[in-house]
C-alpha cells in the first residue's frame, strides 16, 4: 500500500526516536542551560516499549515505509536498543540505520550488528577536543567516538559521519575532518546548521552554506558531483577526483528538499510528526494502548499523512513562516 500527502509525496521513511535523553549537551540541539536537571524529560511510563515500537513500525511498513532510522536523544542510552532493532529487523524493509553521537558505540557495535542493524551514522563535529567539547557542552571527547566508528566498521556496519558546521565555531574543523575520513571508506556529510526547535538561538549568520563548503573543500581536493542513489536522497553527493572517496552535503537551509520529503518521525512517546519543524504532532500512544486493531492504527496514520502539507524549508525565508514560531525540539524527534 502507498499513502500520498497533499503534495503527492509518499510515506517511505520512518525515523523513530527511542529516547529524548542524551549524555551530550550540543549547543545547537540541547543547550545545557535549558536541558538541565530541572528539564522535564519524558517519564519512563510515557515512552514506547520495544514491543510498541515494533508494532507501530510494522504498521508503518504496511503503509509503504521501506527505510527505518533509529534516533533520539541518544539511542544508545536505551538498554533495550538491541531488542528494538531485533524487532525492526523482523520487518520487510530495505534499510535499518541508527544515528548516534558514537560515545557509547565501542561496547555496543557488536550487539547492534547481531540484532540486525545495517548502517550507522555517527555525529562528529570536530577532530580536536577543544572544539568538540565546546560544541557538546563539555560532555564527550573525540577519541571514544573515533573508536566507536572503527568498532562499527570492524563489525561490518556501513558508517557515515555527520558534521554540523557552524560559522566561527567549527568551520576550521572541516578540512581536517575531510582529510581524516577521505580514503577510509566512510562518507563524511556536512550538515547546514538548522533552525530546529526554539532553544538553540539559531541565526542564519551562523550557517555555512554548502556552496561555500564545496568551494573550500574543492580547492584542496577537486570534486565532481555524483548522481543521487535514489530519488529524494537527502545529501547531495560529490566524489574526489583523486579516488579518495565521497563527501556529502545536507543543505536543508540553502537548498530545501521538501518536494521529495517522504519522512515521518515518531517521538519516544509515540507522537507522529510529519515535519522536522512541526509545531504539533499527532499522538498515537493512546491508540496503541487501547484496544485498537492494527487496521485502525493504520487508518489513523494514513489520514494524518494524507492531510500533510509541510514544506517548512522551502517556505523558510519566503515570509510565509516565522522561524521563531513554536517548534518541536530536535532531541524529541531526532534528526
Ligand atoms: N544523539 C544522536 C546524534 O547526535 O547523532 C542522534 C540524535 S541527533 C538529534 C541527530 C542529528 O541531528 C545529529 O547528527 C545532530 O548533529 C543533528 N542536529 C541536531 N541539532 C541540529 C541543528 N540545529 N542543525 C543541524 N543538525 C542538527
Ligand atoms: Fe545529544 Fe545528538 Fe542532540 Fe548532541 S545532537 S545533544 S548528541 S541528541
Ligand atoms: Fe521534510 Fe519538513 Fe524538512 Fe521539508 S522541512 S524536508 S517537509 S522535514
Amino acid at each position: 500500500m502507498t499513502v500520498y500527502d497533499q503534495h503527492g509525496r509518499h510515506l517511505r521513511d520512518l525515523r523513530i526516536s527511542v529516547t529524548d535523553r542524551c549524555n551530550f549537551r550540543c549547543r545547537y540541539c540541547m543547550p545545557a542551560e535549558i536541558f538541565d536537571q530541572d528539564y522535564a524529560f519524558l517519564p519512563k511510563e510515557h515512552m514506547l516499549t520495544a514491543e510498541e515500537i515494533g508494532r507501530l513500525a510494522r504498521i508503518f511498513v504496511s503503509l509503504g515505509v521501506r527505510k527505518l532510522r533509529i534516533t533520539g536523544g541518544e539511542p544508545l542510552l536505551r538498554k533495550d536498543l538491541p531488542e528494538i532493532i531485533t524487532r525492526l529487523a523482523g520487518l520487510n524493509v530495505e534499510d535499518i540505520s541508527l544515528t548516534t553521537n558514537g560515545s557509547l558505540l565501542v561496547r555496543n557495535a557488536a550487539k547492534l550488528k547481531q540484532a540486525g542493524l545495517h548502517r550507522v551514522t555517527v555525529s562528529l563535529d570536530a577532530l580536536d577536543d577543544d572544539t568538540f567539547l565546546y560544541m557538546n557542552g563539555g560532555k564527550g571527547r573525540v577519541q571514544p567516538v573515533l573508536d566507536g566508528i572503527d568498532a562499527a566498521a570492524a563489525e561490518g556496519l556501513t558508517v557515515k559521519i555527520n558534521m554540523v558546521v557552524q560559522k566561527g565555531i567549527n568551520d576550521e574543523a572541516v578540512l581536517p575532518m575531510v582529510e581524516y575520513f577521505r580514503n577510509k571508506g566512510h562518507i563524511l556529510r556536512m550538515v547546514e546548521y538548522m533552525d530546529v526547535g526554539n532553544t538553540n538561538g539559531w541565526n542564519r549568520e551562523h550557517v555555512v552554506s554548502t556552496k561555500e563548503l564545496l568551494q573550500r573543500i574543492g580547492e584542496r581536493w577537486p570534486l565532481e558531483p555524483v548522481e543521487p542513489n535514489y530519488l529524494g536522497e537527502v545529501a547531495s553527493r560529490y566524489r574526489f577526483l583523486d579516488g579518495g572517496g565521497e563527501v556529502g552535503f545536507i543543505s536543508s537551509v540553502t537548498q530545501a528538499f521538501c518536494s521529495s520529503c517522504t519522512r515521518a518521525r515518531l517521538s519516544a512517546d509515540g507522537t507522529l510528526y510529519t515535519c522536522l519543524f512541526a509545531s504539533q504532532g499527532h499522538p498515537l500512544q493512546h491508540l496503541l494502548r487501547s484496544d485498537n486493531r492494527d487496521e485502525e492504527l493504520a487508518a489513523a496514520i494514513s489520514s494524518i499523512w494524507g492531510n500533510r502539507h509541510d514544506q517548512y524549508s522551502l517556505e523558510r525565508g519566503t515570509g510565509k513562516i516565522i522561524t521563531s514560531a513554536a517548534k518541536v525540539e530536535m532531541s524529541h524527534i531526532g534528526g
